[in-house]
Parts: structure tokens; C-alpha cells; sequence
């Protein structure tokens, strides 16, 4: 996981669809509901739009009713970091790829067993493989 992703913003622009960019490099919020990927629940793993590293897993997925693709944990600890956000007028904490940097989503503390925690993901910032 120190194999990190750096791009310049063209080349992210190049690589990216519009709306990939929006959420990932400019921390965008698809709508809910909009997204391919809130009510798969098929089994597989979700891998980062960006830069393909795993980010999360079908067993780990559950309905959260809110539009989005929502787990109880990442796939391994160390490929999602997270970090205070106060933007929106909101205290939120949000996630982002570790390897290339790429916005995620939110991770809010109102999730199921076993963590407790709901990862709120955009399914723009997702590559769904079985
Ligand atoms: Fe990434």
C-alpha cells in the first residue's frame, strides 16, 4: 500500500469520466439513488475508480436505505484513510483512497454489527469485479 498513485489533473481529466472526476477529484456527491452501484448485492469486491486497488467487499455491504453504496468496514484498514471534514456545514469525517487519494465518501457511526460504523460510498468512485 506505499505503491502510491500521483497524476497531474490533466491526466486524471484524461483517464476519468466526468463524473468519476467530480467525486474523486473534486470531492463530488452523486445523488442518492443515482449511483450504478447502491442496490448491487451481488457478491464481489469494489475496487477504487481511480486506481484500481481493492477498497471494499460484497460481504461487507449491507441496504442502508440511503442511495448509496454503504459498508460496515473497508476491505483492509490500511487502503482507506479518512480525515475531518466541516465543509457543508457539516462535521463529517471523510474517506479517501490511501494509494491514489481519490474522495470516497463519509463514514458516519450509525452502521450495524459488527463495527458500528456506515461507510457512505459514491458509486462513481467504485469499480465493481466478481
Ligand atoms: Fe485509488
Amino acid at each position: 500500500m506505499d505503491d502510491k498513485v500521483e497524476k497531474s489533473d490533466q491526466e486524471w481529466r484524461r483517464e476519468l469520466t466526468p463524473e468519476q472526476y467530480r467525486v474523486l477529484r473534486e470531492k463530488g456527491t452523486e445523488r442518492a439513488f443515482s449511483g450504478a452501484l447502491w442496490d448491487d448485492h451481488q457478491p464481489g469486491h469494489f475496487l477504487c475508480a481511480g486506481c484500481g486497488v481493492e477498497l471494499f467487499r460484497a460481504e461487507d455491504k449491507f441496504e442502508s436505505g440511503s442511495g448509496w453504496p454503504s459498508f460496515t468496514r473497508p476491505a483492509d484498514g490500511r487502503a482507506v484513510a479518512s480525515e475531518r471534514d466541516s465543509s457543508h456545514g457539516m462535521e463529517r469525517v471523510e474517506v479517501h483512497c490511501r494509494r491514489c487519494g481519490g474522495h470516497l465518501g463519509h463514514v458516519f457511526q450509525d452502521g450495524p454489527a459488527p463495527t458500528g460504523e456506515r461507510y457512505c460510498i459514491n458509486s462513481a468512485a467504485l469499480k465493481k469485479v466478481r
